[in-house]
């Protein structure tokens, strides 16, 4: 321009002839072309760059990793991936809206970007999520270092909407080459050990380890193959007795469910509950254990000897909020007493949410249905909710019973249950009951009702037939 400032232009020239044929002129058209060009640049940025922060977005990281392995493989040298997540963010979209989340965004994009050097690529990688590669450095020591310093900057509190929020972060790392050499693979690694960081109560940093990564492809290959067991019967129920102290006979049972797995053979329920209850799936799993134990109980009470079953509820079942209609409804189909059914809850279910845990509670209690507190004595055990729902049976968890003879405290703790169960109308169940002297103790502070391998190991529902017809009978 006349100014001397540079723009862009698209120009056509043509020649003009004269009638020799010679060219005499050119004709030329200018079009000021630079509007086209900023928009052209605009649209770059922004297939690379994230709206919100202006960070690099996912794809361009990508990019750049592929360049730094390339990079690292010509000059020899290494670099670390990080992954950070922030802790409970959703938490303040959720309760200070979208605006507020996006703020934080921001601020958090700022604190970052002040903590790296300029050679290293921070990226957004979607909600709270984002990247660090940083060159040249793969010392666990210095990498180590960096993700301290980036947490840290995160933790002076951050004003938005006139309150003060605390932030924090987790952080997954892996390290190039060490890990791995594949791009791929290494935003896979750092996220496994984000994840771990998560799962060890967040806050804290992570470098991925092969270790970690057989446990997850364990416990993803275990969710998959619990997820489909029920459809393809690998569930089974067990039953172990519960004996009445004062007749010696068998007052009741507790169901509990074992999983024949087509490889791994019988798994523990210590082992897959949690598993199932992370995922969900225990909801389907519940209702096939409810389900298969009315169906027993209903047959037993066919052949001529009824029995109640306990069936433990985990907190997911409860949280579905329409836990008692469905109760009610496999209880029609099965056709069978609601008083041989009992209901095993613990303690954390009981403080969750009072309202509608005592509404669902005082329906089941109406329909006639028992309701029990498992594992008692190790959750938060509240006397007020004793007092407020309506609790049949207090299961005294197992842990106290295995020490009574050696353990004052734990005699005290029992002799103190059974007492306050007594006064308030409920029954005493002794769990893990093992040895005869645990049993006289118990029989001499009036415990109702003892379950452990003293008598019977859960067995399947054929033993629990042949101990009921032989009218097997508990001596001391
Ligand atoms: P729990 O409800 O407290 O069940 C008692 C556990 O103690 C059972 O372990 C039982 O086999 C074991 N046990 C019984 N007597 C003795 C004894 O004398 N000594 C010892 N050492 N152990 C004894 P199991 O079957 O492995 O079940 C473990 C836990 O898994 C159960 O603890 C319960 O919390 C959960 N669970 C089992 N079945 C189900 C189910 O169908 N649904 C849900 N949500 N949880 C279940
Ligand atoms: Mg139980
Ligand atoms: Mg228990």
């Amino acid at each position: 321009k006349k100014d001397g400032e540079l723009y862009w232009c698209l120009e056509a020239i043509s020649p003009l002839k004269n009638e020799a044929g010679e060219v005499t002129h050119f004709v030329a058209i200018t079009e000021d072309i630079s509007a086209r060009k900023q928009t052209e640049q605009t649209i770059r940025h922004l297939a690379f760059h994230d709206v919100l922060t202006g960070l690099p977005n996912r794809r361009l990281f990508r990019d750049r990793l592929n360049q730094a392995v390339t990079a690292g493989q010509r000059n020899k040298t290494g670099f670390a991936l990080m992954l950070l997540d922030l802790d409970y963010f959703k938490a303040v979209n959720d309760t200070l809206g979208h605006d507020a989340g996006d703020a934080l965004l921001t601020i958090v994009a700022t604190r970052l970007g002040e903590r790296i050097r300029s050679v290293d690529t921070l990226a957004r990688m979607g909600g709270d999520e984002f990247a660090l590669l940083a060159s040249d450095t793969s010392r666990p020591e210095d990498v180590a270092a960096l993700a301290a310093a980036l947490q840290n900057a995160l933790r002076a509190p951050i004003t938005i909407q006139d309150r003060e929020l605390y932030l924090s972060a987790s952080i997954g790392i892996t390290l190039y080459p060490d890990d791995s050499d594949d791009v791929d693979s290494l935003i896979k690694n750092a996220d496994i050990a984000l994840y771990r960081a998560k799962d060890l109560g967040r806050d804290n940093y992570q470098f991925f380890t092969e270790d970690m990564n057989s446990a997850i492809v364990e416990r993803v290959n275990l969710a998959n193959s619990l997820r489909r067991a029920t459809e393809r019967g690998e569930f089974i129920l067990h039953y172990q007795p519960q004996v009445e102290l004062a007749s010696g006979e068998i007052g009741g049972v507790e169901a509990l469910i074992r999983w024949r797995h087509p490889e791994l053979g019988m798994v523990s329920p210590t082992q897959f509950i949690p598993l199932a209850e992370e995922t969900g799936i225990i909801v389907s799993i519940g209702e096939w254990v409810l389900s298969t134990a009315c169906r027993q109980a209903r047959d037993w009470e066919l052949a001529g000897v009824p029995v109640r079953v306990a069936v433990n509820l985990s907190a997911r079942q409860f949280r579905q909020g329409d836990l008692a209609e469905k109760i009610g409804a496999i209880l029609r189909e099965t056709d069978l007493s609601p008083r041989l059914i009992e209901v095993e809850l613990t303690e954390g279910i009981l403080m969750e949410d009072t309202e509608q845990t005592s509404a669902t509670l005082d329906t089941l209690h109406r329909m006639g249905v028992q309701i029990s507190i498992d594992d008692f004595g190790t959750g938060y055990s509240s006397l007020s909710y004793l007092k407020r729902l309506p609790i049949d049976i207090l299961k005294i968890d197992q842990s106290f019973v295995r020490d009574i003879h050696t353990d004052p405290d734990d005699r005290s703790i029992v002799t103190a249950v059974i007492a306050l169960a007594h006064s308030m109308h409920m029954k005493v169940v002794a769990e893990g009951v093992e040895t005869a002297e645990q049993l006289a103790f118990l029989r001499e502070q009036e415990c109702d009702t003892i379950q452990g391998y003293l008598f019977s190991r859960p067995v399947p529902p054929e033993g629990i037939l042949s101990l009921l017809r032989s009218r097997t009978r508990l001596t001391s």
